[in-house]
């Protein structure tokens, strides 16, 4: 049935009433020159750019790390420095720590009387003769007294001796495990790693307490680890030495690996611990030595019992190393996170770094660093290709991007998680699930808090569940379609790769790139616990000049304000669909829309196809 011209009317209905205040501009920071209105680093952003170069040795009897590291700090800041602030993440395992106290479930789990944290042995400035610096630790946090001040644009060096026992399970994100095929480590937060001095919040003294994550500087870190001779060792970067630790036949295999579309088993299962897989020689330790390029972190993984695939993919080394005894499905786990890259590549932005590796660890979940991914060796099946799909997905959110976790969980898990969800197909209709599961219940709080402040009992509702249902929202039914968003998105990737965005730069990009003010968006779904309640009051018809129109009585029962899809179903059963822009509430909470119908409604429903997590269901449809 054609239509008559529709005739778009929107009246306020009753009193006067006024919801200006739903669409006012979202309170952010003033802009300045480090963070521009448009959400972009400014002309004057800087950021600081730390190097470490670390050499530590593996204690395989008492599972411990020992070593030192040299830190190249430049102050690109505009500030005169005095202090150097470290985080010692290894400090939560001590049992005072406040992590402990306030999240046990989240600290360690360890057997009783595990004494974990570093001793930090020494700190000093290089100099002829080396200046001993003053450090103080408190909590998770060390500051080095700096002996003389480090001016704007310069540079010191300062290098640092500490060691540590690995914890059996350090927040499920390192460990280390005696298996049935040997020992397995998984080691992460493992060297004193600088706080995060920005133009936000000058140091960034939180503490790591288990649940929030990380903040990290970016810069180039070089680093050997020394472990017995029989073992493998996988780590973010590039190994530098295979000559010293891969025998000849296993490097010709990696080198062939890196421009082959086939996977190439550097170890195969029947292999492991073979003699023949690792280089003859009379030491009983070997040094591996890995280097990455600007990258905010590094982490390893360290086993006798690996198996090892590689792939290449466009210039990238993919790997999955997994103890060879591993579920069947790891034997396919290289061939997922090569799909895995090349989707989100395509999508979103190119893989920037040479290598990718997923490996098997003695832990409960998954964990992201640079270029490398721990996943649950009890994983198989889905659970493993869903932990590799979500890991790798992190590379992007907070590996490239690198905002706050500490401050800001849901740009990093909620990003990941609606990257995981619209690269494996989400059904632009029928499909508000992970926005709806919170419909009944109403949400349990606001995205936006500091990650520490969320109970554990709703970290991955605020975290992941909700912000990710938020851009869903935003993508599918809010922005005017899929490729303004997408483009706007990978615009604000682009703009803060290797970067510190603020939420405030990520709503604002948004803004910018979408080409609309979202204020009452971001304030509605990531500021507050604001309900979403659409209603259809009445429909009324009347006959003008032989033209039939329709008045929708509208209602917004709760305070989040959307944008209003419509279904009317005339009287031969026709449908006819009509999107009212949000900005229809602006009159105020009951709004009248008129509109010409080729025949008499007889029912009308509020987004039919169910992808608002709409808190009341039965006021969303009228029947004559
Ligand atoms: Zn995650």
């Amino acid at each position: 049935v054609a239509l008559a011209v529709a005739v778009f009317v929107i009246a306020p209905v009753g009193a006067a009433q006024s919801n200006d205040t739903l669409f006012r501009p979202l309170e952010l920071p003033a802009a300045n020159a480090m963070r521009t209105a448009g959400g972009a680093p400014g002309p004057k952003y800087w950021q600081q750019r730390v190097n470490y170069d670390i050499a530590v040795t593996l204690d395989t009897a008492a599972h411990a790390i020992a070593g030192r590291e040299s830190v190249r700090y430049t102050n690109n800041s505009p500030d005169t420095l005095r202090e150097l602030w470290f985080q010692l993440d290894q400090n939560l395992y001590r049992p005072d720590s406040r992590g402990t106290t306030l999240h046990p479930e989240r600290a360690t789990i360890a057997p009783a009387g595990f004494q974990g944290g570093y001793s930090v042995r020494a700190a000093f400035r290089a100099s002829t003769p080396p200046s001993s610096l003053h450090v103080a630790v408190t909590g998770t946090l060390m500051k080095l007294d700096l002996d003389r001040p480090l001016a704007p644009g310069t540079t010191v060096t300062v290098s640092i001796e500490f060691a540590y026992p690995i914890p059996e399970n350090g927040s499920d994100r390192t460990g280390h495990a005696r298996l049935a095929s040997g020992l397995s480590y998984a080691i992460a937060q493992w060297f004193p790693r600088l706080v995060v001095y920005d133009d936000v919040r000058g140091w960034n003294t939180d503490e790591y307490l288990g649940q929030g994550e990380f903040y990290l500087e970016y810069g180039d870190i070089d680093y050997a680890v020394t472990v017995p001779r029989s073992f493998i060792v996988t780590g973010t970067g590039v190994l530098v030495n295979a000559d010293v630790v891969l025998t000849d036949s296993l490097r010709a295999r990696l080198a062939r690996a890196a421009s082959s579309s086939e996977v190439i088993p550097i170890i195969s299962r029947s292999e492991v611990a073979h003699a023949g897989a690792r280089p003859q020689g009379a030491a009983p330790l070997l040094t591996w030595h890995f280097s990455a390029h600007n990258v905010r972190d590094v982490a390893w993984a360290a086993s006798p019992a690996f198996a090892w695939d590689a792939v290449g993919s466009n210039g990238v080394l993919v790997q999955a190393l997994y103890p060879a005894d591993s579920p069947a499905d790891w034997s396919h786990s290289v061939i997922n996170a090569r799909d895995d890259i090349a989707l989100y590549s395509r999508t979103w932005m190119p893989y920037p770094y040479p290598v990718a590796t997923v490996v098997a660890v003695p832990l409960n979940h998954g964990m992201e660093y640079p270029m490398l991914v721990f996943v649950s060796g009890k994983y198989n099946g889905r659970a493993l290709e869903s932990a590799t799909l979500h890991e790798l997905g992190h590379q992007w959110f907070p590996i490239v991007v690198g905002s706050n976790e500490r401050q800001h969980g849901w740009m990093d898990e909620g990003f990941t998680t609606f990257i995981n969800w619209e690269g494996i197909g989400y059904k632009a209709t029928g499909n508000g699930k992970f926005a709806q599961q919170f419909a009944g219940a109403g949400r349990p709080g606001p995205i936006m808090q500091p990650s520490d402040y969320i109970a554990a009992t709703q970290y991955d509702a605020l975290t992941y569940d909700l912000p990710d249902a938020g851009l869903e929202l935003l993508r599918h039914q809010i922005t005017r379609d899929t490729a303004t968003f997408d483009s706007a998105f990978r615009e604000y990737i682009r703009r803060w790769a290797f970067k510190h965005p603020t939420s405030a730069d990520f709503f604002r990009s948004m803004n910018e790139g979408i080409g609309d003010d979202l204020s009452w968006f971001w304030r509605g779904w990531f500021g507050s616990t604001d309900a979403m309640d659409l209603g259809i009051d009445s429909v009324t018809q009347t006959v003008d000049a032989e033209r039939l129109t329709a008045h929708l009585h509208l209602a917004k029962a709760g305070p989040m304000p959307m944008p209003v899809p419509i279904r009317l179903t005339l009287v031969d059963g026709t449908l006819k669909e009509v999107k009212l822009p949000v900005t229809i509430w602006r009159d105020g909470d009951h709004v009248r829309y008129d509109i010409a119908v080729a025949g008499s409604v007889v029912a009308a429903e509020i987004d039919a196809a169910q992808n608002y997590p709409d808190v009341r269901r039965a006021n969303n449809v009228w029947k004559r």
